[in-house]
């Protein structure tokens, strides 16, 4: 029998960073939360195993195992050919794959430098437990892995982090299945969420023109070297979603209201802090309320303009 376990000591590790979120999802912490659009680019070499420097180590079968899943299950037409790509580098010859996700995440706050999730309280609980984010009752599995590959992420676990791991620990995951239900279903609602995400990358591609000064597709990508992400304001989400119908504009602009407001406020916080680690992240914030002041009020036709150009 293969049996992986897991228990929670809380200690608050993986509360250290931004947490992804659904595009959409997005919406439902634009009060608490700064929110960011985030494009992640994988590579991975399919000819020199070798080469490839995961952060969770896998097999090679188990690689081309989860890149299948990754084209067949986390991406959808018209996009799949944008997310999962095969080519060839021109030094060597070797075939590489490269998988592109396009997600929003909810930032980090910075404390002593470091960055804290907003909803981690001064004794390191979550002030948000009941109404976490998609991603936080996931971990410590992984969304870009089938369920029948949980155990890649769950036995690198014990090293990386305070999770309890031993035999002692509830069995989560048991010869290929999940075995906690909830777990297993808000995986698959963090994956469907990644699969309806890939198609912002197409809007991406010919929306992105409408947002100066943020930079298109191949600017985004080109700028990743092999692994990597790259953070953009949030407000041109709310267009796509407005554009898509999935949203109402009032609904976007609400949105926009209370992000400039959080935004503003960690400027200010950031400011009385006089922390000069801090001076890089105070200007994306400075640039992204400027971007959603010039958004203001106007979400309705840049929607109306944009669907007539992505549909
Ligand atoms: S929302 Fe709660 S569980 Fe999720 S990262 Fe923040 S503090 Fe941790
Ligand atoms: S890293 Fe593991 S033990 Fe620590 S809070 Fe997160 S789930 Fe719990």
């Amino acid at each position: 029998m293969n049996e992986l376990h897991f228990g929670c000591t809380r200690c608050s590790a993986c509360c250290r960073s931004s947490i992804p979120l659904g595009i959409a999802e997005a919406l439902d912490y634009d009060d608490s939360f700064l929110l960011a659009l985030v494009f992640s680019v994988e590579t991975w070499n399919l000819d020199d195993f070798s080469k490839n420097r995961p952060a969770t180590p896998l097999s090679h079968e188990e690689l081309l195992t989860a890149l299948a899943f990754r084209k067949d299950k986390l991406a959808q037409d018209p996009s799949r050919d944008m997310v999962f790509r095969v080519g060839k580098l021109k030094a060597t010859g070797e075939r590489v794959a490269t998988f592109i996700t396009a997600g929003a995440c909810a930032l980090g706050e910075r404390e002593a430098g470091a960055a804290r999730c907003a909803a981690l309280d001064p004794r390191g609980a979550c002030s948000a437990y009941e109404r976490r984010p998609l991603a936080c009752r996931v971990f410590p599995l992984d969304p870009l892995f089938p369920e029948m590959l949980q155990n890649v992420p769950l036995r690198a676990l014990g090293q990386r982090t305070g999770c309890d791991t031993s035999e002692a620990a509830p069995a989560l995951w048991r010869d290929g299945k999940i075995i906690d239900p909830d777990a297993a279903a808000a995986l698959a609602a963090r994956q469907e969420t990644i699969r309806e995400d890939s198609l912002f990358l197409p809007f991406w591609g010919l929306a992105s023109g409408n947002f100066p000064p943020l930079p298109g597709l191949s600017e985004l990508l080109g700028s990743v070297k092999g692994n990597g992400k790259v953070d953009l304001p949030f407000a041109p989400a709310l267009v796509y979603l407005a554009a898509a119908g999935r949203i109402t504009a009032q609904r976007a602009e609400e949105c926009l209201e209370r992000q400039m407001a959080l935004a503003a406020r960690a400027v200010e916080e950031a400011m009385a802090r006089k922390d000069k680690s801090e001076r890089a992240r105070t200007t994306v914030l400075r640039n992204c309320v400027a971007l959603m002041a010039g958004l203001k009020g106007r979400v309705a036709d840049a929607a109306a303009g944009l669907a007539a150009i992505t549909d």
